[in-house]
């Protein structure tokens, strides 16, 4: 039969409505959907298990594939996108913002004392945009503004929405797709099953270095007993706010006073700034035996208090040792700062004028992390970087001496900085198509203090945005793009480097 005669056919059959059943290969969707049931034998000795060999659908391809939606990966994605990358953001949690959104931690700029020269990019867009949307409410004890933990959500789907970046949240990330030293996509699992995801450049801002660690990128963790504690963030409602500043006036607290729960090297200055810090009411419930005496590693910070009688993002609860690694002890320590934080709050309810009536409104969706991987870099950033005003040829964009953690708190006041080098972005060694960005950029414990910091993790992000798109557009490595090209894109997005 002639090729006309057979489309003549099809189209009577269809008119007469006698279709034909047409065997279409199944889309990856359907296979995704229709993903079967498990296919683990027990076959084990009690010691593992092996899964049998199986096919992953590929659900996604993109350039630039953001692991991780905290302050780092949402600045990577939105300066990747508009650097011109196809930038797709995966995120394990139901919501972008990390540690501000799931923790609850708001105070992403109290640092910034008269004095403070700062970071400029998107870090500093996202607080704007935050404040504009009315996403936030001013810091007590300066001009800096606290975000919202909740509203940041929207803020951030803004960003994600109008920077034209494909979102995909609900989403973990298991293993690393390799060829020979060079990453090519992740394996991720979610609700719709196990998905493999292509890109030609992956940028790791898990704040675990999840990525650079199932890639084989060497790293370095603090042993257990010396890592900075993890917190329980909660906020209460049924504040009475006017008692409550009263109260803080009448009893004013320096950085100081932050000395008397644990050793603190300052560079004096702090000694004389107010602080909103809680602690000699929970020295005075635990001496009246309203809670236990063990409880003394509750103390610390307040911060945003609303109109609605809400105080949000208390940050009371200090747990240690735990390594976030560990599920066993990421499991403990969320049970335990549950546990707590009913102490925490009969002390406030107790000692604390305006908290009488304090209900305890929400915890954070999870615990809060600060310390765990940070990987070996092309360059590790020092304390004496970080502490002495570093200057590099191969800048992301700058941070001020602003160092909190390790028994060290030095705020930004004299307007010193320091240049973040491109190259502690880079993991050392045979891992190629990857970078990090956020608190596991290459660092040693002093530089952490100041890296981790949620500002400086926008200045990698950004950094490592920008260099994963201008590594695309020169066709080369993350290791040899030309730093005039990274820094004119960084400059175009109005960051600065110097
Ligand atoms: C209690 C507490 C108080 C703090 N206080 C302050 C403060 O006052 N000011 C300040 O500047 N900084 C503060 N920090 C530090 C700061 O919040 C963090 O260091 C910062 O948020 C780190 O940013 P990040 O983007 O690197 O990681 P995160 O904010 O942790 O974001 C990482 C994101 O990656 C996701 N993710 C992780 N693994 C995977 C995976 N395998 N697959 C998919 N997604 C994954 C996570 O769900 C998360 O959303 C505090 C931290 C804590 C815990």
């Amino acid at each position: 039969m002639a090729d006309y005669e057979k489309k003549i056919n099809r189209m009577l059959d269809r008119w007469a409505f006698k279709k034909k059943k047409v065997k279409r290969r199944q889309t990856t969707q359907d296979e995704i959907k229709n993903r079967q049931q498990s296919s683990v034998e027990y076959n084990g000795n009690g010691t593992f298990i092996t899964e049998a060999e199986k096919k992953t659908p590929v659900s996604k391809r993109c350039e630039v594939l953001v692991v991780g939606g905290g302050p780092a990966g949402l600045s990577a994605a939105i300066s990747s996108a508009r650097a011109g990358a196809q930038t797709l953001i995966v995120e394990r949690y139901g919501c972008f913002g990390g540690v501000i959104t799931t923790v609850g931690m708001e105070t992403l700029a109290w640092y910034r004392y008269e004095g403070t020269v700062d970071s400029e990019g998107v870090g500093v867009e996202m607080e704007r945009l935050a404040e504009k949307m009315g996403g936030t409410i001013k810091w007590p004890y300066n001009d800096s503004q606290c975000l919202d933990a909740d509203y940041f959500k929207i803020v951030a789907d803004q960003l994600i929405k109008d920077n034209k970046v494909t979102p995909l949240l609900h989403t973990l990330v298991v293993e690393v797709i390799k060829d020979g030293p060079f990453v090519r996509g992740v394996i991720v699992e979610n609700k719709s099953g196990r998905q493999a995801i292509l890109a030609d450049r992956v940028v790791d801002c898990t704040g675990d270095a999840d990525v650079a660690y199932l890639s084989g990128a060497k790293f370095r963790q603090t042993a257990k007993k010396e890592m900075m504690g993890v917190t329980t963030v909660f906020s209460c409602s049924g504040i009475d706010k006017e008692k409550f500043i009263r109260y803080t006036k009448e009893n004013p607290r320096t950085y100081e006073d932050w000395g008397e729960s644990w050793n603190q090297q300052t560079s004096l200055k702090e000694k004389k700034l107010n602080s909103p810090y809680l602690q000699e009411e929970f020295a005075r419930a635990r001496k009246e035996g309203l809670i236990p005496q063990s409880a003394t590693n509750i103390c610390g910070s307040w911060s945003a208090l609303s109109d609605a009688g809400e105080a949000t993002n208390l940050n009371l609860i200090h747990l240690s040792p735990f390594d976030a690694t560990d599920v066993d002890d990421l499991t403990r320590a969320e049970m335990e700062g549950r546990r707590q934080t009913l102490y925490a709050l009969k002390a406030l309810q107790h000692f604390v004028p305006g908290f009488e009536k304090a209900k305890l409104r929400n915890f954070g969706m999870t615990l809060g992390v600060r310390d765990t991987r940070k990987i070996i870099g092309q360059y590790d950033l020092k304390e004496a970087d970080v502490m002495g005003q570093y200057r590099c040829h191969d800048s992301v964009g700058i941070f001020p001496e602003f160092i909190d953690g390790y028994s060290i708190l030095i705020l930004p006041t004299t307007g010193r900085y320091f240049q973040v080098p491109y190259g502690c972005l880079i993991p050392k060694g045979n891992v190629e198509n990857l970078v990090v960005a956020g608190r596991c950029v290459a660092g040693d414990r002093v530089s952490h203090a100041a890296m981790r910091n949620m500002m400086a993790c926008t200045v990698t992000g950004q950094g490592a945005g920008v260099a994963a798109a201008v590594s695309i557009k020169q066709n080369k490595s993350f290791r040899d793009i030309d730093i005039a090209g990274l820094h004119e894109e960084l400059r175009k997005q109005k960051v600065r480097i110097d």
